[in-house]
């Protein structure tokens, strides 16, 4: 019983890991050599373990992340799903923009999903959001719009989702999975208390390739790892700047005010989208005011 074998840490709870590999569920133990090194595994991590004779199981090796999270703790996201709904609470274009930014900063593919789609249409969003050429979807918990598409779109993925509480994604998830079976606002309503009080980051397994991050930060996700957004790199989460902002007059062009700025001429124009530049614009503040205070 001597051999590594491949698996994925699914969950961690006090100092145990829970390793899937394509057999089992092994429960782990992080090798002292990792404290050393100070890298602490994380769920999403993909590893190498070892078992002992009495079968508990040793992380002997972290595979190169693909990018990670610090809060949430996470590891090899591939996708942040940013759900918002069309009203109650209603959309904020600045918080799905932050959100968009982390992941692009990270290297993870943002999507964006407006939700309860039943009650209002959020065909407005689409257009921001198409215009940007971000993925988009608009989906219904109640009549099920949607939910196949945005069901697709998690195959073969480690997906996370975040927005705001009470936008719907227990909901979503439960429609996309029952078996998922997450408790949703009404019925922690009615029990009287918030949820994801106790919960811990969790991988929930879809099917062998699929898994969406359940986290107790879903919600704060874009805010904490937006301020982790270097200021110089802010201009490269905007993924429809691209085309424009190596035309700008002057090459340090912060895209917010200057004259012969190439991108502020393509919001004038209606190829950018004003409602991302202002967001852009927003960020781009409050970043450079983060930078001076330190
Ligand atoms: P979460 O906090 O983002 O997980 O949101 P929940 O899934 O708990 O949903 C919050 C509230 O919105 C609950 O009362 C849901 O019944 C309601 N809700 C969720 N999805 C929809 C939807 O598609 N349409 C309507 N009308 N209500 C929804
Ligand atoms: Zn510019």
């Amino acid at each position: 019983m001597n051999e590594m074998l491949n698996g994925r840490i699914i969950k961690g709870i006090g100092g145990f890991y829970y390793v899937e590999t394509a057999k089992e569920l092994y429960s782990c133990k992080a090798r002292g050599v990792f404290r050393k090194k100070r890298i602490t595994p994380l769920v999403g991590d993909q590893v190498q373990i070892r078992l002992d004779a009495d079968g508990t199981g040793y992380i002997e090796e972290i595979l190169p992340r693909k990018n990670f999270l610090t809060r949430p703790p996470v590891a090899n996201i591939d996708q942040l799903i940013i759900v918002t709904s069309v009203c109650d609470p209603s959309p904020n274009p600045l918080l799905i923009d932050e959100a968009i930014a982390a992941a692009e900063d990270k290297g993870i593919e943002p999507v964006v999903v407006v939700s309860k789609t039943d009650l209002q249409s959020g065909e407005w969003l689409r257009v921001i959001y198409e215009k940007a050429g971000i993925p988009f979807f608009a989906v219904s918990s109640v009549t099920d719009e949607g939910v196949e598409a945005v069901k697709a779109l998690l195959k073969g993925k480690i997906t996370a989702f975040t927005g705001n509480s009470g936008v719907g994604k227990s909901s979503l998830l439960n429609r996309i999975d029952n078996r998922l079976a997450l408790e949703t606002g009404e019925i922690s309503q009615k029990l009287g208390r918030g949820r994801h009080t106790t919960r811990k980051v969790e991988l929930l397994k879809l099917d062998d390739s699929s898994y969406v991050a359940d986290t107790p930060g879903f919600s704060s996700i874009s805010l904490e790892q937006c301020d982790l957004v270097r200021k110089e790199n802010l201009q490269f989460c905007f993924r429809e700047f691209e085309p424009y902002r190596n035309a700008c007059k002057f090459s340090s062009c912060s895209h917010t005010c200057e004259k012969g700025c190439a991108v502020l001429q393509a919001v004038e124009d209606g190829k950018i989208h004003p409602s991302r530049h202002a967001s852009y614009v927003a960020m781009y503040n409050e970043v450079k005011d983060l930078k001076e205070w330190e």
